[in-house]
């Protein structure tokens, strides 16, 4: 029987609704009202689109977000006073500023310069060692996202094998940290592009999340007959968008899978909306 198909989109509209309850009673009962401050600079195209649908997503549930765009050739020092000032600004909540950044800015140092209090992407290094440490402030979106699918279509975690392929700052690494977390307890293999004879390992997962970028990279034959395939993979072919999981082949084998699109995706947008609103609960309380 092929596996059951876990619905991202479907999901995200749902705690989107739940979230445009908790803005409102925020704003009751505030004199403020959430907002997130979006920085682009240049007009990368992709960067533009994802820009647009995270202020979307903030009107939907109510908040509101600022874009402030800069040009392309901007000075590290002009974004840096930029951040400074929203750091200051306390109507702002939440500060993202969109990835990549042109090439003479360091990436890193512009991170680094947003208040961990508004640090919405949770990317700061205080905020990824508090991660670390099981206290933190705000889970970074992808793997919040991961979690919240797992947890909210009732898959268990604790006890179960985790097997993680990709250990990027910002989806496979957290994941990771998070899932092996006291109190979430699962048992954790990260995998990366040397881990001899991959599927192996990742034939041994109850639950197998890829994050590579490698359009159908995981077939039939490197996943265990019921697992529960989590792809959060994003790959533009001339076939739409696909995932790193070869979804036809795997999904005869899997017991629960993710689609690309309409997975991991709107949930990640959707955890920024999460954070947005935990940041201004903590900011102005
Ligand atoms: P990175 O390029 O930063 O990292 C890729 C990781 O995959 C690395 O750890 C790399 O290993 C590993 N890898 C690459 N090739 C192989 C291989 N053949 N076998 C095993 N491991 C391999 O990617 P990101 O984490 O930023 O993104 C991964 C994918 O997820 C992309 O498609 C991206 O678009 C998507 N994405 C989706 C999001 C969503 O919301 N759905 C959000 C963020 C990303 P090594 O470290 O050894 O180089």
């Amino acid at each position: 029987m092929p596996a059951k198909v876990l619905d991202g989109k479907l999901l995200a509209k749902q705690i989107r609704r739940e979230l445009a309850e908790q803005v409102a009673d925020f704003i009751e009962n505030n004199a403020s009202t959430p907002t997130l401050a979006a920085v682009l600079v240049g007009s990368d195209p992709a960067s533009e689109v994802y820009v647009r649908y995270k202020r979307r997503d903030c009107e939907e549930v109510g908040m509101q977000s600022e874009l402030h765009r800069l040009p392309a050739e901007t000075a590290q020092e002009d974004l840096l006073k930029l951040i400074s000032k929203l750091n200051r600004d306390s109507k702002v909540h939440g500060i993202l500023v969109q990835l990549p950044l042109p090439p003479q800015i360091n990436t890193e140092r512009v991170l680094e310069a947003v208040s961990p209090q508004k640090d919405v992407d949770a990317f700061h290094p205080e905020n990824v060692g508090r991660l670390a440490q099981g206290r933190p402030l705000f889970l970074p979106c992808t793997p919040q996202g991961v979690v919240e699918l797992l947890q909210r279509n009732d898959v268990p975690i604790s006890g179960q094998h985790v097997v993680i392929v990709g250990r990027s700052d910002i989806v496979g690494k957290p994941l990771a940290v998070m899932l092996a977390q006291k109190g979430v307890d699962a048992t954790v293999t990260l995998c990366h592009s040397r881990t001899a004879d991959l599927g192996a390992i990742t034939r041994q997962a109850d639950i197998l999340v890829v994050a590579i970028g490698r359009a159908g990279f995981i077939t039939a034959d490197m996943v265990r007959p019921g697992a529960t395939v989590v792809d959060v993979g994003i790959n533009r072919t001339d076939a739409g968008l696909v995932g790193d999981v070869d979804f036809e082949s795997v999904r005869e084998v899997a017991g629960l899978i993710t689609p690309v699109p309409g997975g991991v995706g709107p949930l990640t947008r959707v955890m920024l909306l999460v954070n947005t609103l935990d940041a201004a609960r903590r900011l102005e309380n």
